[in-house]
């Protein structure tokens, strides 16, 4: 016998803890947690409640909220309420883009996660000469970043809360910088000096970010991380995402080369598309990366093949009413065929196939048999009766 290369097909993930944010889990094995933002004005406690349930209610699992004031914070507390009488609790991650401890403290009692930025925890002087900065200097800052945070991380400890360290490219401190340079690196070492703390203080419900716009820079940071982690014995859950990604086909381009990278490495828990459209624009964009990746099926996996001379009927037209009459079916793959010249194996062992078999007419398949010729404008309804006929059809 000829011994076959081994190449595995499913994604393995890395391994890490699971951490709960209300009553979804990120990591532990978990399927990847999609999740958004609003963009409405936190004081603007209707307008919030109806975002989040719309996102909320189009599969982002996690919504997050911009906590600028305390202010800002207390109305989270009504969001919360209000969602509860309204509609559900859904589970709430509050961005406090300030080192505002008050601010943070405050939101700690409604949010189910509250996400920080290490690069906003600024205790050194100014440094003119960009000159790196010595261990018993970082010592020294690091002793007073854990003096500010300790009453925020021994909070959410104690109400088995969440906490994200969201590192961004663009806002590292001066001493990561000056030391690692505008690099992944100082980006891994600005979580990990967070992480430290947090682990002294015998708290472990952490997930890390480190967002850059640029993909390349984003990759190298969480591959960065995982190495780092491996090393320290550390198994946090990562949140992925690319910062600024922009609009329209190339913004979900860009955010997918980024996120699907690393989750095709098994890198990465939870995701989030960022695109300068509206945030609902997001949600199918993470479903679709997920799906395509095999790591989460929500919904048909059309096969289509690009049409060519042989062609044998509309392709884009059939494969639009196609999607049209199954799209709401979760967990099937269909395929839609152009012609079979190159075999049944070709539709990707889809359950059904729609393909062409001569002018005028099309032949469906189930798995790779043949199971009847039909005129071509009846396609659609006989493909239809056949999946209703095995069973697997539901009502939209
Ligand atoms: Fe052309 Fe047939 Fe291939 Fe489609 S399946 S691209 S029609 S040869």
């Amino acid at each position: 016998t000829t011994s076959q290369p081994e190449f595995d097909t499913v994604i393995k993930r890395r391994k890490t803890r699971p951490v709960k944010v209300a009553d979804v889990t990120i990591g532990g094995g978990y399927p990847v947690v999609v999740q958004s933002m609003i963009n409405e004005d936190t004081m603007d406690i209707d307008g919030s409640v109806a975002a989040i349930r719309r996102l909320h209610e189009i599969g982002c699992e996690i919504v997050r909220v911009t906590v600028p004031s305390v202010g800002h914070a207390k109305a989270v507390g009504e969001i919360k309420q209000k969602l509860r009488e309204t509609y559900q609790d859904v589970p709430l991650v509050a961005d406090v883009h300030h080192n505002g401890m008050k601010i943070a403290l405050e939101v700690a009692k409604y949010v189910d996660k509250v996400r920080i930025n290490p690069g906003l925890y600024v205790f050194e002087k100014p440094r003119p000469d960009r000159s790196e900065f010595t261990q018993s200097e970082f010592d020294e800052i690091g002793e007073k970043i854990r003096e500010t945070l300790e009453p925020l991380v021994v909070s959410l400890r104690d109400q088995g809360k969440a906490m994200r360290i969201g590192v961004n490219h663009g806002s590292l401190a001066e001493r990561m910088l000056f030391t690692y340079g505008d690099t992944p690196e100082g980006m891994v070492e600005s979580a990990i000096e967070f992480l430290r703390i947090c682990e002294s203080l015998d708290y472990r419900n952490l997930v890390i970010s480190l967002k850059a716009s640029r993909v390349p820079v984003m990759i190298a940071a969480y591959r960065l991380m995982a190495k780092r982690m491996d090393e320290l014995g550390m198994d946090y859950p990562l949140h992925l995402g690319v910062t600024e990604a922009g609009d329209g086909e190339y913004g979900r381009i860009k955010s997918t080369a980024g996120i699907a990278t690393l989750l095709a490495d098994g890198i990465g828990d939870t995701i989030r598309v960022s695109l300068t459209e509206a945030p609902e624009k997001e949600i199918p964009v993470c479903y679709s990366i997920l799906q395509a990746l095999g790591l989460r099926k929500t919904m048909v996996e059309y096969v289509a093949c690009p049409s060519c001379g042989r062609t044998l009927f509309n392709l884009e037209e059939v494969l639009h009413k196609v999607r049209e009459a199954t799209k709401h079916l979760t967990g099937l793959d269909i395929a839609v065929m152009g012609c079979i010249v190159n075999g049944p194996g070709e539709m990707a062992d889809a359950d059904y196939g729609y393909v062409g078999k001569q002018p005028g007419y099309i032949s469906l398949y189930r798995g790779r048999e043949e199971i009847k010729k039909v005129p071509e404008s009846q396609g659609v309804e006989e493909l239809i009766n056949l999946i209703k006929a095995d069973g697997r059809w539901v009502d939209p």
